[in-house]
């Protein structure tokens, strides 16, 4: 039986690798790249190779291109709030909101028990060094709001509590298990400007 050419299993196998893509996905994904004229493959190969060159932000791991990001270098961003976060995505979907003008702290994902994500893996410790060292007086919980995201947020109350940082969660303006980044523009900034206490 004919193999493949080498390029193309190791083009599979690095695609098998990604998030819900199968064996299926990843030879329909392939083909489609590879047929006809090849631009967008090298367009998307150019891509990836630079957006994997972006770095997380020293102060608020968001991706970055080398050193502290726009918005923790802005001096017009207020640095005593500081919305948490899981992951880029949420927090541009947060910032198109145009309600926040404070800094963000992105967790890396949020706590997951059942997928083996633990505390650990996430950036807790910053954040709790963060708030201490720039006496940050409100921290902001703008996890998903679904059982993994309220489970993040009840862990990170509870870190927070010695730092006496006042601590907030979004209201339930994104109806429950809405992901962050598919909620509107106008949801977003109902939900933080409702935002209560925990
Ligand atoms: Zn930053």
């Amino acid at each position: 039986m004919p193999e493949l050419p080498e390029p193309m299993t190791a083009l599979l196998e690095a695609l098998r690798r990604l998030p819900g893509v199968g064996r299926r996905s990843a030879e329909r994904i392939a083909f489609h790249l590879l047929k006809g004229p090849k631009m967008d493959a090298l367009e998307l190969a150019r891509a990836v190779e630079r957006a994997a060159q972006l770095t997380p932000c020293p102060e608020c791991f968001q991706l970055s291109e080398g050193g502290p990001c726009p918005i923790c270098r802005d001096p017009a961003r207020d640095a005593a709030v500081v919305c948490v976060v899981e992951t880029p995505m949420d927090l541009l979907a947060i910032e198109k909101s145009g309600e926040f003008r404070g800094r963000y702290h992105v967790l890396g994902g949020r706590i997951a028990p059942l997928d083996g994500v633990g505390p650990e893996a996430l950036t807790i410790g910053p954040l709790l060094r963060r708030v201490r060292e720039q006496k940050v007086s409100e921290v902001i919980l703008a996890t998903n709001p679904d059982p993994d995201g309220d489970g993040t947020a009840m862990f990170l109350t509870k870190a927070l509590e010695p730092t006496g940082a006042k601590v907030t969660r979004l209201a339930r303006g994104i109806s429950s298990g809405a992901l962050m980044e598919q909620a509107n523009r106008g949801v977003l900034s109902d939900a933080l400007r409702a935002r209560r206490a925990v």
